[in-house]
């Protein structure tokens, strides 16, 4: 569980959400924000909300209100190019 995120980096990430949140009302930043935020409130945050894999801290930290796995992302991206 090294790869897990500390304590402290959740803490970062949790302002880091509810500052985008309280910022960009309406938006969907915000929407991901809170969403991420409810994850964290049920205690699923971290993990891909499509396969349930653990998402790496590194991905975590650099995108807060990610929601899913590296794969499954790849994934929705094809997906957006369609639409
Ligand atoms: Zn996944």
């Amino acid at each position: 569980m090294s790869e897990s995120l500390s304590a402290q980096q959740l803490l970062r990430i949790r302002s880091k959400l509810e500052t985008i949140a309280a910022e960009q009302p309406d938006t969907r930043a915000a929407d991901a924000a809170n969403a991420a935020l409810q994850r964290m409130r049920s205690g699923e945050y971290g993990y891909c909300i499509e396969c349930g894999d653990e998402i790496s801290a590194a991905r975590l930290a650099a995108k807060p209100d990610v929601a899913l796995c590296v794969d499954c992302q790849a994934l929705q991206d094809e997906d957006d190019e369609d639409a």
